[in-house]
């Protein structure tokens, strides 16, 4: 207990304890207006100055921010206040014959106090997303989002400020030391977004306050194409997916597994499409960012060192800039299985090619795996497409398009195992932030009565 006292976040977490059957007891209307007010500073009060923000963090050119984030988030919102009240209503369920003159409902209650702890490649949405779950669903939350993007993070901390009281919802800014505390508070429900090797160190923290956990965590993403497939589609689609946000996103396709018969086709068209989005030069493209970080450059850099070394073939790209941060949109084949690029979540602009020569094949590597967040399937048969689909997992599929099943908020979003445990947007995002309580409610005399002691008048009772 004294190490929790001394706990330089512990005031401000009692603080929102105190306050959370206030924010809890809300009527649904009460939390759409607060909604409302998110949506207004994100919408407009502080439009522009995202866009600034995380030029400044990602070089994310303006369009992107306002469909991968500020569209994005908003469209949370309306989603949410939209569905509230059909949301926070009672759900009845049927109670059993045994159970006569009794009615059944659940109730979503609030967990209570929760922690959002968030990423930078997303840095906006990844953090205003689970909060619009976390008040749809009445709680209170405290909010670290990552260090590695201080712009985004120093406006966010500013909305925040502007939009609610730090009784019910308050942001904290910082590095790992930040979270290793906030983890050591007894929080209701932690909802992290980052890598898995962090996601293991949220839960086995959670674990000591058996804290209820969402973890949204990251992995190979693999993408196949089989050989019915449209392949200039595909390589259009792959191209924009892949290349988004220079390849900093959870769902990107981190590898392409496609039948050898078409992979010189498949290769042709890459390029096509990658000139048409980029030019001939995407270091000075306005619609192509940049690394986050020099550290992830350097990790980046590293692995195209690996892959020429194990002399794999550069298709396009390898081009890299230290002091700008730039790695060239970048496809590579004929890697060996040893290679870094093969084997570690690339989170950047660089696709390998790995061909496969019966479907089989194909999916015996994805299961040699660890289960991924997404699997995109590309094919115009529909068994091949059942055929991968039921002898693999992942957390979300597109069939003949990538990333896309993000965008759905009638769709849960979440991995599997290592790619993460729960759901969120929309209703399952609601979900995750609320207790299911389950209420048994008896109104008149029924038979349960008869399970009342002593039992040794039982069959008599029964008979009766
Ligand atoms: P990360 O795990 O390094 O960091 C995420 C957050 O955790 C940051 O706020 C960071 O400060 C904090 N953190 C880092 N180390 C910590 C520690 N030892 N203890 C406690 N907190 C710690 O992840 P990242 O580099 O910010 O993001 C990239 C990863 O996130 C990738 O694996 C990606 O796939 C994943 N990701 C997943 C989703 C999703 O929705 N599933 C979305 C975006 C990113």
């Amino acid at each position: 207990m004294n190490d929790v006292n001394s706990n330089p976040y512990f005031k401000l977490f009692l603080k929102q304890r105190e306050n959370q059957y206030a924010v809890g007891n809300r009527s649904y209307k009460e939390r759409r207006k607060i909604l409302t007010q998110l949506q207004r500073a994100i919408e407009v009060t502080y439009r522009t100055q995202i866009q600034e923000a995380l030029q400044k963090d990602l070089g994310k050119p303006v369009v992107e921010t306002e469909l991968t984030e500020i569209f994005a988030i908003i469209g949370d919102i309306k989603h949410a206040k939209k569905h509230l009240k059909q949301w926070t209503q009672k759900q009845r369920v049927e109670t059993p014959m045994s159970m006569l003159g009794s009615s059944s409902y659940i109730t979503y209650e609030p967990k209570g106090v929760c922690l959002i702890i968030s990423p930078w490649n997303f840095p906006f949405n990844l953090t205003f997303g689970p909060l619009v779950s976390a008040i749809a669903a009445g709680n209170t939350a405290i909010i670290k989002p990552s260090e590695m993007t201080p712009h985004s993070s120093a406006l966010m901390s500013k909305i925040i400020a502007d939009v609610f009281l730090e009784d019910e919802v308050a942001l904290v800014q910082g590095e790992v030391e930040v979270s290793t505390q906030l983890l050591k508070l007894p929080f209701n429900h932690i909802f992290f977004t980052g890598s898995p090797n962090v996601g293991k160190i949220v839960m086995e923290a959670a674990s000591k306050h058996l804290a209820s956990v969402t973890l949204e965590l990251g992995g190979k993403s693999p993408t196949i194409v089989d050989k019915t497939a449209n392949i200039d589609k595909a390589a259009k689609k792959i191209m924009w997916a892949k290349f988004l946000n220079c390849g900093q996103i959870c769902v990107a396709p981190d590898y392409v597994l496609i039948d050898e018969s078409i992979k010189t086709q498949f290769i042709t068209s890459c390029k096509k499409w990658l000139k048409s989005y980029y030019n001939d030069h995407p270091k000075i493209s306005d619609s192509y960012g940049k690394i986050v970080t020099d550290k992830h450059f350097e990790r980046l850099n590293s692995y195209l060192e690996n892959a020429r070394t194990l002399k794999a073939t550069f298709e396009v790209g390898g081009e890299t800039d230290s002091a700008s941060k730039y790695i060239e949109p970048t496809l590579i084949s004929d890697l060996k299985p040893e290679a870094k690029l093969l084997e570690d979540e690339i989170f950047g602009p660089i696709l390998p090619i790995v061909t496969y020569e019966n479907l089989d094949e194909a999916i015996k590597y994805i299961n040699s795996k660890l289960r991924p967040l997404a699997l995109y399937i590309y094919s115009k048969s529909k068994v091949n497409t059942r055929k991968i689909m039921n002898n693999t997992r992942a957390g979300g599929t597109c069939i003949n398009n990538s990333v896309l099943h993000y965008a759905n908020h009638n769709l849960p979003f979440g991995g599997v195992n290592n790619s993460g445990i729960g759901k969120s947007h929309g209703f399952y995002g609601f979900q995750s932030f609320s207790n299911e309580r389950s209420v048994l409610k008896q109104h008149t005399f029924g038979v349960t009565e008869l399970l009342f002691p002593p039992y040794s008048g039982f069959k008599e009772k029964l008979a009766r």
